[in-house]
């Protein structure tokens, strides 16, 4: 599994076999963060120190921007009323919220976690 792969599919950094989250899938509405404690294949602790999720902000924080900018754009384009592109960007970030936190997590676990696939 390529590096892309392995963080769309939300796998380990280390081994890219197991899963970051208890449950699978990039638009799970329901326990968007809950998060396994460990690697269940190579035994990485996901948690590499006390915080270590905040940093997960600044890696959605580009996704984000690419979801919500077009709309920002329509707001300065078009004739039509803000409120319409408004309320767009608002229902965008209900149905992609769950996906722009687990890519953002998955994102900064891999930026700081080497891959090792050929040691597991
Ligand atoms: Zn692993």
């Amino acid at each position: 599994m390529n590096l892309l792969a392995s963080i769309t599919h939300l796998k380990c950094p280390r081994c890219r076999k197991g899963n970051l989250f208890t449950k699978r899938g990039l638009f799970s509405y329901t326990q968007i963060l809950d998060m396994e404690k460990e690697c269940p294949h190579c035994k990485l602790n996901y948690e590499l120190e006390p915080g270590f999720w905040l940093g997960a902000l600044w890696a959605s924080y580009p996704l984000i921007l690419i979801l919500e900018v077009p709309f920002l754009i329509g707001v300065l384009m078009s004739d039509k009323s803000p409120l319409i592109f408004i309320g767009f960007m608002f229902l965008s970030m209900l149905l992609f919220l769950p996906m722009l936190l687990r890519l953002g997590r998955s994102i900064w676990i891999h930026v700081q976690v080497k891959y090792e696939g050929l040691s597991y």
